[in-house]
């Protein structure tokens, strides 16, 4: 192997994943990058590092075969899923594997394909089945997905992002870009649903020293009570994002109960959130594993034991809810199994819990005498 050219390889992942980071279709740690460098080993991007951190030491070299690696860096828990795509495609070079929102949220539908359309062409984007990540089970619905459709550079994964395959990063990046305009077609045509993703943070609030500081100083008073009875109740949390997005404000006027449809949820968020109907219950609904805490009408309340923590639970839930608002529309959704949810929160709990120490709990008794 040519050192010069596997160094070129990493840079070019490094750019592509900054390039789709940039868009928006790359976020956090979520996703990953690949880049064949011959005929036995691709490069992939480590697990746990976010995109704009990314240094040329920290891409894995993987066997195809046996995916053995060296180093000190861990590659992406979907290694699986990136080496099906080399082996059955001897055309691929370049893969990209992203959680991006609108093409996540049509593949919990239940359906095995996307019929939609980009510009003036129809676009037929197949959905293969669910399994949970990292399996040799989603690598076997993956495999037998690009092997049914031999031409086609990307598939959904059910329930959890999308697989894009190029000869070269332009193609991956380009069938990334399509299938997410391609999907949010289809969730217009489709769904009937026109909704604006991203993040609508209002009354946010961190504890400083037990004490609660907000963000905005008029923050309402009902609103103070609730931040108080989730620091109150949830000695772990240290941060709330009070996400008022088009989507979290919709599900908080209309759910009563969401079921995860996306991995990300089960992982992030818990098992499945309630959504109370009067002010009163959104105190009975504050518990433990479950990040959070929506009110009626008025949103959710996002919590993590840092400013990172819960603004990641308000960028999933925000994706959720576009797709607990498709489903509904769509009539039907493939949902996950309690069993399965309660698997990967308490897998992502164990691996990516902050266990340190970060400081005084609330303690609303010491603030009343200060
Ligand atoms: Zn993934």
């Amino acid at each position: 192997m040519d050192q010069n050219e596997i160094l070129r390889s990493k840079e070019q992942i490094i750019e592509v994943s900054r390039d789709l980071h940039e868009i928006g279709l790359l976020v956090r740690t979520w996703g990953n990058i690949s880049c064949r460098v011959d005929d036995e080993h691709f490069l992939v991007t480590p697990t746990g590092i976010r995109y704009e951190d990314l240094t040329p030491e920290m891409i894995v070299l993987v066997n195809i075969r046996d995916l053995s690696y060296e180093g000190e860096y861990k590659p992406s828990s979907e290694i699986k899923v990136h080496a099906a795509a080399y082996r059955i495609r001897q055309d691929c070079n370049f893969v990209v594997h992203t959680h991006q929102v609108f093409a996540s949220c049509a593949g919990t539908l239940g359906i095995k394909k996307v019929f939609t359309y980009y510009e003036d062409d129809d676009v037929v984007i197949p959905v293969a089945r669910y399994a949970m990540p990292g399996t040799d089970e989603l690598a076997r619905n993956i495999s037998h997905t690009l092997k049914k459709y031999k031409d086609c550079n990307g598939i959904i994964m059910a329930n959890h992002g999308t697989l894009c395959l190029g000869s070269n990063y332009k193609e991956a990046v380009f069938e990334a870009e399509m299938m997410e305009t391609a999907c949010n077609n289809f969730l217009v045509d489709v769904c009937k649903m026109d909704v604006v993703q991203g993040v609508e943070a209002l009354y946010n609030s961190h504890l400083e020293d037990g004490k609660i500081v907000y963000d905005i100083k008029d923050t309402p008073e009902r609103v103070r009570q609730i931040h108080e009875h989730i620091y109150s109740k949830r000695k772990d949390v240290r941060y709330i994002v009070h996400n008022k997005s088009d989507a979290v404000m919709t599900v908080s006027r209309i759910a009563d109960n969401m079921r995860p449809l996306l991995d990300d949820f089960a992982q992030l968020i818990g098992t499945g959130v309630r959504v109370p109907a009067n002010e009163g219950d959104v105190y009975v609904n504050i518990k433990k594993n479950v990040n959070v805490v929506f009110a009626p009408n008025d949103g959710a309340y996002c919590v993590g034991p840092t400013e990172d923590d819960a603004t990641a639970v308000a960028i999933v839930l925000d994706k959720g809810c576009i797709a607990y608002m498709a489903a509904m529309r769509n009539g039907e959704a493939h949902y996950l199994s309690f069993f399965e949810c309660l698997k990967m929160n308490r897998h992502y709990r164990k691996t990516y819990s902050k266990l340190a120490d970060l400081g005084k709990a609330y303690t609303p008794e010491k603030e009343e005498d200060s």
